[in-house]
């Protein structure tokens, strides 16, 4: 079954939270490419620190299955105050509101009965020490949101604003 969103009721939805603007994209606008993991693994340090990053959100072909599972995404940008800038630390303490906002917003999908695969900023730091290099397993599956980066994705803007409808493949109705 095809499931369609309520655009109205989405954009009521997200009024109560501090969402800059949000656009649906087709997943065929989103190119999954090799060259964006080979920058993860020679730039960030979170390579293999976290469930979230590469190589453990798995294979570049797996990542690419399972992004084109969906047919469509909701990608949203949310903003929040700093003082300065340049304050590293400050930016990132701004992090966990807005990985709040994402299960936020993922859960209203889900009650609307999309099926969905949720990704984020960054890579993971629920927990103070990730299971991963421990070779455990994810203490919190439920609420870790694979880094959109490490999926491999680079977004096509140039499409975005033709887009008024959102459908997904699949739905839990
Ligand atoms: S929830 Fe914890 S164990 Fe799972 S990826 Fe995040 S930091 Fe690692």
């Amino acid at each position: 079954m095809t499931a369609e969103l309520n655009i109205d009721k989405f954009e009521d939805f997200i009024a109560q939270y501090p969402i800059f603007e949000y656009r649906i994209l087709n997943t065929g606008d989103l190119s999954v490419e090799e060259r964006v993991r080979i920058v993860c693994q020679q730039e960030c340090e979170r390579y293999g620190s976290t469930w979230a990053c590469p190589p453990a959100v798995g294979t570049l072909k797996e990542c690419e299955e399972r992004i084109r599972k969906f047919g469509q995404a909701v990608f949203f940008s949310s903003v929040a105050e700093v003082s300065d800038l340049m304050n590293m630390q400050e930016m990132l303490q701004t992090r966990a509101a807005h990985e709040e906002l994402t299960t936020e917003v993922a859960r209203f999908l889900k009650e609307q009965g999309f099926e969905t695969f949720t990704l984020s900023t960054e890579s993971c730091d629920i927990c103070e020490d990730c299971a991963y290099p421990h070779g455990k397993p994810c203490r919190h599956p439920d609420r870790m949101h694979p880094s959109r980066p490490a999926i491999e994705t680079r977004i096509s803007f140039s499409r975005w604003f033709i887009k008024t409808k959102i459908r997904f493949p699949q739905s839990q109705t």
